[in-house]
């Protein structure tokens, strides 16, 4: 085993945590709450972003109806690229600048949601995209101030965007994915209707269901946050603080709903009650991730989404493409399995969370990692990341392409290097049946 034990540290780590969140109206109907929020926050015209399948869906008429209603003037664009590149992210913020909006809507997946981030950001502080794209692809700046006001309406239970400072995108000249992360990116209300998800394929409740498990197992699994070195201004601690008293209560309720409902919520349409604990354990997870940070299996996701060849997944109409819940997904059995020895108490009481039987064990990594899978395959994830493409002969690309991913990999419970990596891609793989 090559990933270390982190040295014992005390005297120069951090003593405090930080809980940040945006106001989240959840329930059925809350769309119609649209237009008065808007007001409430002082816009006069928005600029609505959404996809061209959502603005062909019902939703897409409630919203539009809540904030004419309210008297709200309303700029449509929906172009968002699924998986949203940085072509994409410099049309959205093209026509926010036309269109000169006093604030935003964001309606749909988190593609959708994190064009909208983005299109704020560059609108409001124009710059090249590098600008504040993070380290080591891009110059890390901060943002430097207050963005407009964004209200975020997910209609998928997966990837909680709508809580989170964080817009990841492909940037396709440097065939690599990344992101730009600052608390100012996070919307200032999440909107969050359950209805939506109603009309999503299976496929799609499937993978966005794997990103909220990954979503609440990795924050519960990261490194403490009293473990990270203090920043050198105390209130300037980074959003992926690590685990915290906090987040761990959305990440035990987020692994209990899913255990509970995720396969009914995949295999019938109709469940309404599924779909809309996926909604709220979608949130729960995402409120958790936002203020802890994940780890290792996400970190290798961008490898093996950024990679991908021609894996074309049922429910998503542009391929080749890996889903961000599968590309995670994929890689968190391995990551459980060898990570269960730096902290097995957490990985214990995860797997009993998920329905393992845990009864006279004293670690966990294994369990947890045999419950994840399990669970995966009940949903038709594909097995390891030999189901979406990859060969042996892949891992030192998929390890070069996680290194960089730094923001990530400090957030494991353990030290994570090149040789980790290739452990963990070899053994993510093929799993057991
Ligand atoms: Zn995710």
């Amino acid at each position: 085993m090559t990933c270390r034990h982190l040295a014992t540290l005390s005297a120069g780590c951090d003593t405090a945590f930080t809980v940040d969140a945006s106001r989240v109206t959840f329930g059925r109907g809350a769309l119609a709450e649209v237009g008065d929020r808007a007001r409430a926050l002082g816009m006069r015209r928005v600029a609505l972003i959404t996809d061209a399948r959502l603005r062909a869906l019902p939703w897409f008429e409630h919203v539009m109806q809540s904030l004419t209603a309210a008297g709200v003037d309303v700029a449509v664009f929906d172009e968002v690229a699924i998986e949203p590149t940085d072509v994409s992210f410099e049309a959205a913020a093209g026509f926010a600048r036309d269109a000169k909006p006093d604030g935003y809507v964001s309606l749909g997946g988190g593609s959708v949601i994190d064009t909208c981030k983005a299109a704020n950001l560059f609108a409001t502080y124009s710059a090249p995209l590098r600008t504040y794209v993070n380290a080591p692809i891009g110059d890390a700046r901060p943002v430097p101030g207050a963005l407009l006001p964004h209200i975020a309406c997910p209609t998928t239970s997966g990837t909680g965007s709508e809580v989170t400072g964080i817009a990841i995108f492909d940037w396709l000249e440097h065939h690599a994915k990344t992101g730009i992360a600052s608390p100012r990116l996070r919307p200032t209300e999440a909107i969050i209707d359950p209805r939506t998800t109603s009309t999503l394929p299976a496929g799609v409740v499937a993978a966005s269901g794997m990103d909220v498990l990954c979503h609440a197992v990795e924050s519960f699994t990261a490194r403490g946050y009293a473990q990270r070195a203090a920043p050198a201004v105390p209130s300037a601690r980074p959003m992926s603080q690590g685990s915290n008293p906090w987040s761990d209560l959305g990440c035990r309720e987020a692994m209990r709903l899913v255990a509970a409902y995720l396969a009914r919520a995949v295999h019938d349409a109709s469940d309404a009650e599924a779909r809309e604990q996926m909604m709220w354990a979608a949130t729960l997870a995402g409120i958790a991730f936002g203020n802890a940070g994940v780890h290792a299996p996400h970190a290798m996701a961008y490898a093996v989404a950024g990679r991908v060849r021609d894996f074309a997944p049922a429910g998503y109409p542009s391929a080749p493409l890996v889903p961000h819940g599968i590309a995670v997904a994929v890689n968190a059995p391995a990551v459980f399995r060898r990570f269960g020895e730096f902290c097995p108490e957490r990985h214990l009481e995860a797997a009993a969370l998920l329905g393992a039987d845990t009864r006279g064990e004293t670690a966990g990594g294994e369990l947890l990692a045999r419950r994840m899978f399990e669970l995966s395959r009940a949903i038709d994830i594909p097995n390891g990341i030999g189901g979406v493409g990859y060969r042996e002969s892949d891992i030192g690309d998929l390890v070069a392409g996680t290194l960089p991913q730094q923001r990530l990999l400090a957030n494991a419970p353990c030290d994570v290097d090149a040789r980790c990596l290739e452990t963990l891609f070899a053994e993510a793989l093929h799993y057991a049946d």
